[in-house]
């Protein structure tokens, strides 16, 4: 095992500042991840700062507007066991109780689940194969590897790796705000801009630099709220990552669709919104499926499968269908 200092933050400027100075620092919450990289020495740092202790950051506040304040150190469980996260915003807590297992969700927090690192095979292998996640410029063995878990959309030759994140591709669909902590104050992050594509730096999975701490998640009030759905497809039952998933949110006037939300993940490199299927959607019958599915389809127009992984353009089309029909029917 890599050898480590570990030290207790509980203060939020120092700890950012520490952080900002020091790149052999790291932020550690739940370990969840970050232990595990560890392990496969896909991340060295030699100074560990445990954030658990800083004050008010666990916090689920429901927002008087209909909307969700997040704390980043709030648990996977808590969150999925609230019940105004459950009322207002159903997506969110199904996506947190199908992610990992129980002991996992009572450890990992929000803030560590949206920085987590893909679950690409070769970058995890401790036997460190060509990867450009782990080692820049040293090439991708997924490209044309086996890469049946990888991207549809959005990938570079340098990176086909997908985002293994659910609650992401939940916020993903509703348009919440990742607030951060910076030497310079707060900001506020839209949850699009927040993880990136791989270009050509995948080593980068989301826009944060040093000294850079997730404080909050908020999610906005939405129309599209309640009426929504996550739908999860993996390999098992039991804890797995998705193949392909599905965050599904809809307004409905009578049997028409107002507006939709929807976003995927395990079809890329971060949350996927379906923009094109989005606009496609408005005016539509919620029981025409034919006309759901043609809309649907649009969005994955542009989509490159990789050599084992092709059968994701149907199942992604066919989730978000499926999702949607879902949402629908708790409007
Ligand atoms: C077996 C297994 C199965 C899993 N299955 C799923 C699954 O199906 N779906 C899913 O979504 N996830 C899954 N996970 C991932 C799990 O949800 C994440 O490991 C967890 O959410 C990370 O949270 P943490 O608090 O433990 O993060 P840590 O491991 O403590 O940290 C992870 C990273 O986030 C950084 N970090 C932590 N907090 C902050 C902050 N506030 N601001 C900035 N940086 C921060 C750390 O520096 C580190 O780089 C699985 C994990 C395992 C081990
Ligand atoms: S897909 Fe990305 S993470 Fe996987 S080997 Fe290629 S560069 Fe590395």
């Amino acid at each position: 095992m890599h050898p480590f200092a570990l030290s207790r933050a509980d203060d939020l400027a120092k700890a950012i500042a520490a952080h900002a100075m020091d790149g052999q620092v790291a932020f550690i919450a739940g370990g969840t991840d970050l232990l595990g990289l560890m392990k496969d020495r896909a991340a060295l740092p030699e100074r560990l700062l445990d954030i658990n202790g800083l004050p008010d950051l666990a916090r689920i506040e429901a927002l008087p507007d209909g909307g969700l304040r997040i704390g980043a150190l709030a648990r996977m469980s808590e969150v999925a066991a609230d019940m105004e996260v459950r009322r207002r915003f159903p997506v969110i807590a199904e996506s947190l109780l199908f992610a990992a297992s129980g002991q996992l969700r009572n450890m990992a927090s929000i803030g560590g689940n949206l920085m987590q690192r893909t679950r690409c095979a070769y970058f995890r292998d401790d036997d460190a194969p060509p990867c450009n996640k782990r080692s820049p410029g040293s090439g991708c063995s997924a490209r044309h590897g086996l890469n049946r878990n990888h991207a549809i959309l959005g990938w570079s030759d340098a990176c086909v790796a997908t985002n293994p994140s659910d609650v992401a591709v939940a916020f993903a669909a509703l348009d919440a705000i990742v607030h951060v902590r910076g030497l310079s104050g707060e900001r506020s992050i839209s949850f699009a801009d927040f993880h990136r594509l791989p270009d050509s730096a995948p080593e980068r999975d989301t826009v944060l630099g040093r000294g850079d701490l997730i404080v909050a998640v908020e999610v906005p009030a939405r129309a599209e709220g309640r009426a929504s759905h996550y739908l999860k497809v993996r390999d098992r039952e039991s804890y797995e990552f998705a193949l392909v998933s599905v965050a599904a949110a809809v307004a409905v006037d009578g049997k028409h669709i107002r507006s939709a939300r929807l976003a995927m993940g395990g079809v890329a490199h971060k949350p996927w919104r379906l923009a094109a299927a989005e606009s496609a959607l408005r005016g539509v019958p919620l029981d025409d499926v034919d006309v759901l599915s043609a809309a649907i389809a649009q969005s994955f127009a542009d989509a490159r499968p990789l050599a084992h992984n092709r059968f994701k353009v149907e199942l992604a089309k066919r989730a978000a269908l499926r999702a949607l029909q879902v949402a629908g029917g708790r409007k």
